[in-house]
C-alpha cells in the first residue's frame, strides 16, 4: 500500500482497524465510475480509472488522475480481469478498489484477492458476497430473522420432471429463475403444468447462454407484484442502519427503468416494518458497506424476501436526493474502517426522487438495442435535477456493455412536484445519433395509474401500449420545425455544423420519402 496510515485499536475487546485511503482504483466504466471519482475528489482521494480500448475517449477515464488499458472491449478482455485489474491497482500505488456495479461487483473471489493482496475492498466481506450470493441461504438467513422469502423450491432444479413436482407443490403460477441470474434474465411465468416444459427448456437455455449455468430455482409468482427495497449502510462496528426504501416496479423484462422513493403504495407502518427486517438481515449477516434488501409485496400488502445485492445500485441516486447521504463517500468512510456518522433515528427525508435510465435501447422500436456514435447530447437542468452519466457529444455507444446513457433523478417537494420535473426535464433531453429508452419514460410519467401511484410491474406493458407509434403525421410538421430551428442554432455562418445536423435532416429526409411512397 502506498503511504499509508494505519491504526490498529481496540474497542470493546474488538480489534478495528483504521486506514486512511489516499487513492482508490475504480474497477468499472460509465456513469458509476465517473459517479465514484466525484466522490473520491470531495474526499481528496486520488482516483485511477482502467478502461477498455471501447471506453479510451470516455468521460471516466479524463476525470480520473490516472488511467489504464485493460484490453480490448469485450467486457471478458477488460473489466472483468482479475488479475490485470488487482496489478494496475499495484502498479499506480493504490490503497484500494472500488467495483461499482455489475462486472466484478458481487464477485467473492475478485473481492478475496483484492484483500489477499493488502488492498481494501470497497464492499462487504468476500464471506458476506458469498453466503447472500448462495439464493438458499440469503433466503434462509431471512426466514431465521422473521421474514418469509417468496415461497419456492429450497434446491436448485436438475430436471423438468423435478419443476412439475416443485410447481405442483407451490401452486400455479409459479415462476422459474436462474439460480446465477441477475438483471432479469432467464425468469419465466408458467401459469399451467402444460406450459412448464417448453418454459423450462427457454429459461434454462437463457441461463446458460448467460450465465453458463442452467440451473433454476422455481417460485411462487406473486400476482401483480410490488418490488419494494431498502438501502442499508453498515459499518465494521456492526451498526448497520437503512436509508428507506424504493419502489422500483417499473420494469422491462424484469429489469427497472423507473425507480422512486418513498414507494407511494407501502403505507407508512409497513414501510417501517420492513425497513427493520432488512436491517435485521444486514446485521446477521455480518453486513458492511452499502447493499439493498429487496422484496416482493403483493396488492394485499403482504411482502416476502427477494434478495440481498452486496454493492451499490443504479438506483442509489433517489435515496441520495431525498436523505443527503452520499452513499459512495459513505462507503469509502466504511472501507477505512469509520463508524458509522448516524444512528438510524438521525436519518431524515424530505421530499419525493424519481429516477429515469435512459437506456440505448429504441423504446419506438420494441427497445431494439443501438449503437453508434452520440452526435450530440444536452441534459437536462434547472430545479431538482441530477444527471449522472458517463457520455458526453461524439462518445461511442458500445455493443459490449449495458446501455445505460444518462440518469435523470427528478426531486421534488412532493410526488407531485417530482413527477412534474421528471417530465419537464425529460423533455429537455437532446440526444442525437442514437434511439433511446425516452419515449418510454415520458410516457409513463404520464400514465395515469403512474400519477395516481397505483402501479405494480403489470404497469410496462400499459405504458408501452400508450406510447406513439414511430411518427404520428400530425407530428410531422411540428417536429421538422423544431428540427430545423435546432439546426439553425447549431449552424455556423449559415452551414450546418457537425453531424448532428446532418442526422436530424437524415431523420426527416428519410422520413419525407417515405410518406412520398406511401
Ligand atoms: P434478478 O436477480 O435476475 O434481477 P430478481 O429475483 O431480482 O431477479 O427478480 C427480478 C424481478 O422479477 C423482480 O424485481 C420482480 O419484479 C420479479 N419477480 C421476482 N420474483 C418474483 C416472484 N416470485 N413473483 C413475482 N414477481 C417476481
Amino acid at each position: 500500500m502506498s503511504g499509508n496510515d494505519g491504526i490498529i485499536f481496540m474497542i470493546g475487546g474488538t480489534q478495528h482497524c483504521y486506514m486512511k485511503i489516499n487513492k482508490i482504483l475504480i474497477a468499472n466504466r460509465g456513469e458509476i465510475a465517473l459517479r465514484i471519482i466525484r466522490a473520491c475528489k470531495e474526499l481528496r482521494i486520488r482516483t485511477v480509472a482502467v478502461y477498455s480500448d471501447a471506453d479510451r475517449f470516455s468521460p471516466h477515464v479524463f476525470h480520473a488522475d490516472e488511467a489504464y488499458r485493460l484490453g480490448t472491449p469485450p467486457a471478458s478482455e477488460s473489466y472483468l480481469k482479475i488479475e490485470k485489474i488487482i496489478e494496475i491497482a499495484d502498479r499506480s500505488g493504490s490503497d484500494a478498489i472500488h467495483p461499482g456495479y455489475g462486472f466484478l461487483s458481487e464477485n467473492p473471489e475478485f473481492a478475496k484477492e483484492v484483500e489477499d493482496r493488502n488492498l481494501i475492498f470497497i464492499g462487504p466481506s468476500p464471506e458476506t458476497i458469498t453466503t447472500l450470493g448462495d439464493k438458499t441461504r440469503a433466503k434462509s438467513l431471512a426466514s431465521k430473522c422473521g421474514v418469509d422469502p417468496v415461497p419456492g423450491s429450497p434446491e436448485t432444479l436438475s430436471s423438468v420432471e423435478s419443476a412439475v413436482v416443485a410447481a405442483k407443490e407451490i401452486g400455479f403460477p409459479v415462476l422459474l429463475k436462474a439460480a446465477s441470474g441477475g438483471g432479469g434474465k432467464g425468469i419465466r411465468i408458467v401459469r399451467s403444468a402444460k406450459e412448464l416444459p417448453e418454459m423450462f427448456e427457454t429459461a434454462s437455455s437463457e441461463a446458460y447462454s448467460s450465465f453458463n449455468d442452467p440451473a433454476l430455482f422455481i417460485e411462487r409468482y406473486i400476482e401483480s407484484p410490488h418490488h419494494v427495497e431498502f438501502q442499508i449502510l453498515g459499518d465494521k462496528d456492526g451498526n448497520v442502519v437503512h436509508l428507506g426504501d424504493r419502489e422500483c416496479s417499473v420494469q422491462r423484462r424484469y429489469q427497472k427503468v423507473i425507480e422512486e422513493s418513498p414507494s407511494p403504495f407501502v403505507p407508512d407502518k409497513i414501510r417501517e416494518e420492513i425497513g427493520s427486517y432488512a436491517v435485521e438481515i444486514a446485521k446477521s449477516a455480518g453486513y458492511y458497506s452499502a447493499g439493498t434488501v429487496e422484496f416482493i409485496v403483493d396488492n394485499k400488502l403482504n411482502y416476502y424476501f427477494l434478495e440481498m445485492n452486496t454493492r451499490l445500485q443504479v438506483e442509489h441516486p433517489v435515496t441520495e436526493m431525498r436523505t443527503g447521504v452520499d452513499i459512495v463517500k459513505e462507503q469509502i468512510n466504511i472501507a477505512e474502517g469509520n463508524k458509522l456518522p448516524f444512528g438510524q433515528h438521525e436519518i431524515t427525508y424530505s421530499g419525493h426522487a424519481i429516477e429515469c435510465r435512459i437506456t440505448a435501447e429504441d423504446a419506438l422500436n420494441d427497445f431494439l438495442p443501438d449503437s453508434g456514435s452520440i452526435d450530440n447530447y444536452i441534459e437536462p437542468g434547472g430545479p431538482g435535477i441530477r444527471i449522472d452519466t458517463g457520455v458526453q457529444n461524439d462518445s461511442e455507444i458500445s455493443p459490449y456493455y449495458d446501455p445505460l446513457i444518462s440518469k435523470l433523478i427528478a426531486w421534488g417537494n412532493d410526488r407531485v412536484e417530482s413527477i412534474a420535473r421528471c417530465r419537464r426535464a425529460l423533455s429537455e433531453y437532446i440526444i442525437t445519433g442514437i434511439s433511446t429508452s425516452i419515449p418510454f419514460c415520458v410516457s409513463a410519467l404520464m400514465n395515469d395509474k403512474f400519477v395516481k401511484g397505483d402501479y405494480d410491474t403489470d404497469i410496462a406493458g400499459e405504458i408501452i401500449k400508450e406510447m406513439p407509434s414511430r411518427f404520428e403525421e400530425k407530428d410531422v410538421d411540428a417536429a421538422a420545425i423544431g428540427a430545423a430551428a435546432y439546426t439553425v442554432m447549431n449552424s455556423q455562418n449559415g452551414k450546418v455544423s457537425g453531424s448532428a445536423g446532418q442526422s436530424i435532416f437524415k431523420s426527416w429526409k428519410m422520413h419525407g420519402r417515405k410518406s412520398a411512397l406511401r
